[in-house]
């Protein structure tokens, strides 16, 4: 059995993208933000890899700072996966399912002005529940931040990617209740779901990874919202 390493590459702890070792070569978790092929392609060579070698790209969600550089790593012949309600948003044939509140729709206009509207061809579609690339790490629904948010867990390792539903920006744990997630009831659900699967490490899409222990307080947030 191989073993099932994982590395992250981080941009100051900010932006994370995670490489996981499979038996149909090294996959890439995200993508980081538009304008870091370069940091990417960089972080790819400290580890002895160039984005060609890549078996996939898995983004967990459709966000810019996700997707960032998944078109240059299509280009290189780098098949990319979404979970299955994400695809139709990633090609552009169902709208973006938007920021909340006030901010939030001046966010996506300035992101929109900045970026224009991207959309990709050719995504490939995950199920829940399938595991990836003949490994341990499992597809897991997290919709709210996003309506097909992925997370992946291993159940062998009790390791968590945890994009961006679960996230530990500045040190700081937390479920991601920001104005970038518009359906926060079902991010509070999906937060409490995936806690519920008892990981014994968190590693988000932003911050630092940290145990499950770090997130107790959350948790407790986190279920007085749901009873309410
Ligand atoms: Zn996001």
């Amino acid at each position: 059995m191989m073993t099932q390493t994982f590395k992250r590459l981080t941009w100051f702890n900010q932006i994370n993208v995670y490489l996981i070792s499979t038996p149909q070569g090294p996959v890439l978790v995200d993508s980081a933000a538009p304008g870091m092929f370069g940091w990417l392609v960089k972080s790819l060579r400290q580890v002895g890899l160039t984005p060609a070698q890549l078996a996939g790209v898995v983004v967990t969600h459709f966000h810019i700072d996700h997707v960032g550089t998944a078109m240059a790593l299509q280009k290189c012949g780098v098949p990319v996966y979404a979970l299955a309600p994400e695809v139709p948003i990633l090609m552009g044939e169902v709208p973006h399912s938007g920021y909340g509140g006030t901010a939030g729709k001046i966010m996506l206009a300035a992101e929109r002005l900045l970026f224009g509207n991207p959309s990709f061809s050719g995504i490939r579609s995950l199920s829940v529940g399938q595991k990836l690339f003949g490994t341990q790490w499992r597809a897991i629904a997290a919709p709210g931040h996003t309506p097909g948010s992925l997370a992946l867990y291993n159940e062998d390792t009790g390791d968590l990617l945890s994009g961006d539903t679960l996230v530990s920006d500045f040190g700081c744990p937390r479920a991601n209740l920001s104005f970038f997630t518009p359906d926060r009831d079902r991010l509070v659900e999906s937060a409490l779901n995936l806690m519920a699967l008892e990981p014994k490490y968190i590693h988000p899409g932003h911050g630092k990874p940290l145990p499950l222990l770090a997130y107790a307080k959350v948790k407790e947030q986190l279920i007085s919202k749901s009873s309410r």
